[in-house]
């Protein structure tokens, strides 16, 4: 995916003068500029995107978790509606087990 203004302003024009050196190598999945600081190459809009994105699954998982506590502490007393419940329950906590896969990886 091609660089938007919004990462060159927020992602290159700060890196540049924090003082990283701009390389003539570019990335080979998002065709930026490499940097380099302190002795470590890397691709600044991919790191970007990846935090971005962490974010992003962390604000779904959060949301989750709040409907999850939610209907643990208004357990129905019925039978009936109490399995339903912790039908919904269980698959939830599946679904939050996924983002958290997520998260953690790339
Ligand atoms: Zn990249």
């Amino acid at each position: 995916m091609a660089l938007t203004n919004e990462e060159i302003r927020k992602v290159i024009t700060p890196l540049l003068l924090s003082g990283a050196k701009m390389l003539d190598k570019h990335c080979p999945k998002c065709g930026a500029p490499l940097f380099e600081k302190d002795g470590r190459v890397f691709c600044p809009v991919c790191e970007y995107r990846s935090r971005q994105k962490k974010k992003e699954l962390k604000g779904v998982e959060e949301a989750l978790m709040a409907k999850l506590t939610e209907l643990v502490n208004s357990l129905p007393e019925d039978m009936d509606e109490l399995e339903k419940t912790l039908g919904v329950i269980e698959r939830l906590i599946g679904v939050i087990e996924r983002y958290k896969k997520l998260e953690g990886g790339e």
